[in-house]
């Protein structure tokens, strides 16, 4: 069924107002039309009512077709508007178009067909400008949107960028906190330290057994608390970035070696046997001993602590590209793969609970991780649980130190990829090349 229009014929001539009502009648136009003779009535009329076309006589007699236009458009009243043009009037079209009418026809064309034609064009013309003004307004009201959003992320970017920065001023102060107290603690601990060897020397009068026994419990405790404090001065010099790597050229398999005696009676003392391969063909490397032993000791620890039963094992290596491989494997309690990237965060432990069965203060891993790139190394971990874990350091054979630490010695290479220091010549020695002892390549 054809719509019913709301028409508004605005002509103040009786004819003219007859001719368009009857060519629209005889175009079968359904309407429902409506008349007015001046501006004043149009503009009330259409104040009022909505109207789906209005045809508008350019010469009215309080007013012109063009100052109409322009007072609706000023009032904001949108209608499709045709205006009616006599003779002479041809050169006011464009202004017309101009000032927001829809179409005009000269009076001298009106027919049904002409006016049918340029009635359903208004309609057609007027209805797209009012989805394109919606889409304007629907695109507007998003871009406004999406400024204020923008708005709201710049100010909660600030937020975060203030938040951040409170963070790094409490995290440094944290770091300073921790490097003063550990190294003032380290002072008295170190008292303690020594005046308990002092007590347990035969030579300042012999103590009971209880009395020794108790003074022995102090030493160990003491340099437990030390070795503790020692990991939290580390670990606060390397968030600070004030620890530095003391290279020099030295044989790795001998620190290897000390490290591994100094953590033997640890291992004896769980009945767990600790077992060495060094697999050398150069031993001499340029890196900085201290923390070398340090990293060692560190897996060792962790290999005997979280092992009740079976073997350890240490195994130091060639590898392709001038690197060097340090292998630490136990059959422990094994590590969970969700917890493989965890365990090397900063106070991190795989149990969190107060009543945790193995001690620690889970800056071991944290300051390997933190050594180990300082020299340029990687760590691997391959582990089960239940099984055991396998920890793996590549380092390059020659470590770099940062810019303004000085150059380091000339380490060159013969043409078997064999090296050796230019300063040292050492050759790798025959002890470091000790027979298999069976390291179990087990895959994890
Ligand atoms: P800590 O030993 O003082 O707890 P670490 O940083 O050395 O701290 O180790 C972090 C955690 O990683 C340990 O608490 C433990 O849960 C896990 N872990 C480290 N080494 C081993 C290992 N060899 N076997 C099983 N778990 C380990």
């Amino acid at each position: 069924m054809e719509e019913t229009l709301k028409i508004l014929v605005v002509e103040d001539d009786e004819v003219d107002r007859m001719a368009v009502r009857c060519a629209l009648t005889k175009a079968g136009v359904q309407m429902e039309l409506s008349e007015v003779g001046n501006g004043n009535d149009a503009f009330s009329a259409l104040s009022t009512s909505a109207y789906d076309c209005v045809f508008l006589d350019y010469h009215l007699p309080d007013q012109d077709g063009l100052t109409l236009i322009q007072q609706l458009r000023f009032s904001e009243i949108k209608v499709p508007l045709v205006v009616l043009t006599g003779q002479g009037d041809e050169q006011i079209t464009l202004q017309l178009i101009e000032a927001g009418a829809t179409d005009y026809l000269s009076k001298s064309r009106i027919s049904p067909e002409s006016l049918a034609q340029v009635l359903r064009s208004a309609i057609r013309v007027y209805r797209a400008e009012m989805q394109a003004d919606l889409a304007n307004q629907q695109l507007r009201e998003t871009h406004e949107q999406l400024i204020r959003k923008n708005q709201e992320l710049e100010r909660q970017q600030q937020l975060i960028q203030m938040q951040n920065f409170k963070l790094s001023e409490a995290s440094l102060l944290k770091s300073h906190f921790l490097g003063t107290m550990s190294h003032e603690l380290r002072t008295p601990m170190n008292a303690i330290i020594g005046f308990s060897q002092i007590l347990l020397r035969p030579k300042f009068g012999q103590l009971t057994h209880q009395q020794a026994d108790m003074v022995e419990r102090i030493l160990n405790n003491g340099k437990h608390l030390l070795m503790l404090l020692n990991e939290v001065l580390d670990f606060s010099k390397l968030e600070a970035g004030r620890l530095d790597l003391k290279a020099e050229i030295f044989d790795i398999s001998k620190v290897i070696n000390l490290a591994v005696a100094e953590m033997r009676s640890l291992a004896d003392a769980k009945n767990l046997s600790l077992l060495v391969q060094t697999d050398l063909q150069n031993p001499l490397v340029f890196n900085d001993p201290v923390r070398i032993k340090q990293i060692l000791i560190n897996l060792l620890s962790n290999a005997i602590k979280f092992t009740e039963s079976g073997d350890i094992w240490v195994e130091v290596k060639e590898l392709p590209a001038n690197r060097v491989a340090i292998i630490v494997q136990d059959t422990g309690i094994g590590i969970a793969p969700r917890d493989f990237k965890r365990i090397f965060e900063a106070f991190r432990q795989v149990d969190q609970t107060i009543t945790r069965k193995y001690p620690g203060t889970g800056l071991g891993l944290a300051i390997i991780d933190s050594l180990v790139r300082m020299m340029g190394g990687k760590i691997f971990l391959e582990s089960k649980l239940g099984i055991g874990s396998m920890f793996k350091i590549e380092l390059p054979r020659q470590i770099t130190l940062p810019t303004g630490a000085g150059e380091p010695p000339p380490i060159q290479g013969d043409s078997d990829g064999v090296f050796c220091s230019a300063k040292n010549p050492h050759q790798s020695s025959s002890q470091s090349r000790k027979a298999p002892i069976g390291y179990p390549k087990f895959k994890l």
